[in-house]
């Protein structure tokens, strides 16, 4: 058996998730007579209190979508310099939107909002126009770090009083907000879009929502077309999304629980220095006197799959399809290393 903790991407559907694909109700969704597919967009929508929702391919296509929204030529974003839109969405910012880019510091991949005061540029015509704040939660690059509400609500202030938008990419929000006990709908006031991922620890093949204002998520389909993301009978897709969140949102519990055995074993291994802490499924370790390569080269030879994720730093992810035995089994497996 491999245990693959490389992302939780890996997913297969559950039996009951491809039983809910097979049975949707399908129409051509570029022309709006998607059965299921609406009745995502609108589930979706209501829980974050949103008005309206977009389902596209990917994550990366809705951040993008999003930042398209929220820029114009030569205008400029916030974030922070790990943010996934930047590090891992080649170079979009500026392809997709001619937008250029801020990159902040911040513990854990996280920035507060005397950071984004500071950042944002002045009426000067050396300077692009800041018009944008992208943050991210859970943030990926942090180890799975959260954001709390209270967190997010002086960036927000910071936001509103220089007319600037606020954009969450949500990929794992929803881990987030197991542990927080927040409301979707509290996260959903505080910004003006937010990208959802079904396809990480939700467990779905594919798919992720954008959510914002009627008008916004009007603009977005146009562009989302444009890109070539319009689907046709896109339902069988949206069916799996939807059951993904009645079924598989309170269990990110567990994935956590196990990150965190797992985050303990780790750090009992030779070779590991530090584990970043563990707050959700997300598990980074840092290596000394070994390369990842080396590392995973070993592991592998465990059946162990996991990824580099720096220099010196090594990331493992729990999901839907590694449960109490795999964990049992990984211990076993590393404690002879
Ligand atoms: C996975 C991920 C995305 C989107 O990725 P896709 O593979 O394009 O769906 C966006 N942001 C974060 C933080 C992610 O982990």
């Amino acid at each position: 058996m491999i245990i693959d903790l490389r992302s939780d991407t890996l997913t297969r559907p559950t039996p009951g998730m491809k039983e809910a694909m097979f049975s949707a109700s399908i129409g051509d969704d570029v022309f709006g007579e998607d059965p299921t597919v609406n009745a995502l967009e609108e589930k979706a929508a209501g829980l974050f209190g949103k008005e309206a929702a977009l389902f596209c391919p990917s994550g990366t296509m809705t951040n993008q979508i999003a930042i398209r929204l929220h820029t114009r030529i030569q205008t400029e974003v916030i974030c922070h310099k790990n943010s996934h839109v930047y590090l891992y969405e080649g170079g979009g910012i500026m392809s997709n939107s001619l937008a250029s880019v801020k990159l902040l510091e911040g513990d854990l991949g996280k920035i507060i909002a005397d950071q984004v005061q500071a950042a944002i540029n002045p009426d000067d015509v050396h300077a692009p126009e800041t018009t944008l704040v992208s943050l991210e939660n859970t943030m990926n690059k942090g180890g799975g770090s959260i954001y709390k509400l209270e967190e997010i609500k002086p960036i927000r202030k910071v936001c509103d009083a220089h007319g600037l938008k606020l954009h969450l990419d949500g990929a794992r929000l929803f881990n987030a907000l197991v542990e927080t006990g927040e409301r979707p709908a509290d996260w959903g006031a505080q910004f003006d879009s937010i990208s959802i991922c079904l396809s990480k620890g939700l467990g779905c093949p594919v798919g992720s929502l954008l959510l914002g204002s009627k008008a916004d998520i009007k603009r977005a389909r146009k562009v989302r077309k444009v890109w070539g993301g319009g689907m046709r009978q896109a339902g069988f897709l949206a069916a799996a999304g939807i059951y993904a969140l009645d079924h598989h949102v309170d269990r990110l519990k567990e994935d956590h629980l196990r990150a965190r055995a797992l985050g303990e074993m780790l750090s009992q291994q030779n070779y590991v220095s530090e584990v970043y802490p563990v707050a959700t499924n997300i598990v980074i370790a840092r290596l000394e006197g070994m390369a990842p390569e080396d590392w995973l080269k070993e592991l592998s030879a465990k059946d162990i799959k996991a990824v580099k994720f720096g220099p010196d730093l090594v990331r493992f992810v729990t999901h839907l399809d590694f449960g109490d035995d795999q964990l049992e089994e990984f211990g076993r497996r590393i404690s002879v290393l």
